[in-house]
């Protein structure tokens, strides 16, 4: 079934109305462990890859480890590139057989980010290649929501439908009180500004900054029209902290382990959002 377009599962969680999980991949082990947990529980998943990753996970090295393993999987599985802001990298990515590329222009104009999303939802429908854009911030863990600056701005309702029309683009990153990395504090999401994107929006919604979530928000996240969650810092510091209470006993036996630990952790969030027993 393997590799497939990301607008392929995501337009299916919309009309069952679950959610998908994307992360971040930073190992072979994670690899092998996530598909085996979306295998195990025949579940759709998101491997994703980030420019700020690149150093240790060169696109162009890890980029097709990752679509070799999509292809070999018995469930759907989409490869996409997470937070593209060079159009070098997208192009690359969309060269090497990415299903999936998103465009962050979130720290542009909305009018230089609707006209750049465009470009590139033109070039990447060509290809067969899902776009996936932002509107609105998403900050980071150490930031504060101050709604007084401009940069600050949660994803207005009014922009989506003129935002989707414009570019063409597949699904869409809101704002709407997330940030990326670990929550110091828990994340005050607005339930009702998400479920009234979600009333004008005709295409699947995209959390990022998953990691950290209660599971009761994430299944409210879903319930008001989220279909992928972006979780990753979790997942890797869950890695991290497992990996240093093991005692390896040789190469092979830290792999396996390390497949496991991945293989539980990703295992938990299928199940969380939903998508468990949705990959037919
Ligand atoms: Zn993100």
């Amino acid at each position: 079934m393997p590799l497939v377009s990301m607008k392929s599962i995501l337009d299916k969680a919309k009309s069952d109305s679950y959610a998908v999980l994307a992360t971040n991949m930073l190992s072979l082990e994670m690899i092998l462990g996530g598909i085996a947990a979306a295998e195990d529980l025949s579940a759709p998943l998101i491997l994703q890859l980030a420019p700020v990753q690149f150093n240790t996970t060169p696109l162009e090295i890890f980029g097709p480890l990752m679509i070799n393993a999509a292809k070999k999987s018995s469930v759907p599985i989409a490869v996409h590139l997470d937070h593209g802001t060079k159009m070098t990298d997208i192009y690359k990515a969309i060269e090497l057989g990415f299903t999936s590329v998103m465009f962050d222009g979130s720290s542009l104009s909305m009018e230089e980010n609707s006209k750049i999303t465009k470009q590139i939802s033109n070039y990447a429908h060509l290809h067969g290649v899902t776009v996936e854009a932002e509107i609105g911030y998403i900050g980071n863990e150490n930031e504060k929501y101050d709604t007084s600056e401009e940069k600050y701005r949660m994803t207005q309702p009014e922009d989506v439908v003129d935002f989707v029309n414009k570019t063409n683009c597949d699904a869409l990153a809101v704002a709407i009180g997330n940030a990326h990395g670990l929550y110091t504090d828990r994340p005050n999401l607005q339930f009702n500004l998400l479920s009234n994107i979600n009333k004008v929006s005709t295409i699947p919604l995209v959390l990022h900054g998953g990691s950290g979530t209660d599971s009761e928000d994430l299944k409210l996240c879903v319930k008001n029209g989220i279909n992928k969650v972006n979780l990753a810092s979790e997942i890797h510091h869950d890695y991290v902290k497992q990996a240093n209470n093991q005692v390896f006993k040789d190469y092979p036996d830290m792999s396996m382990k390390l497949i496991e630990i991945t293989k539980q952790t990703v295992g938990k969030y299928i199940k969380v959002l939903g998508s468990a027993g949705k990959a037919k």
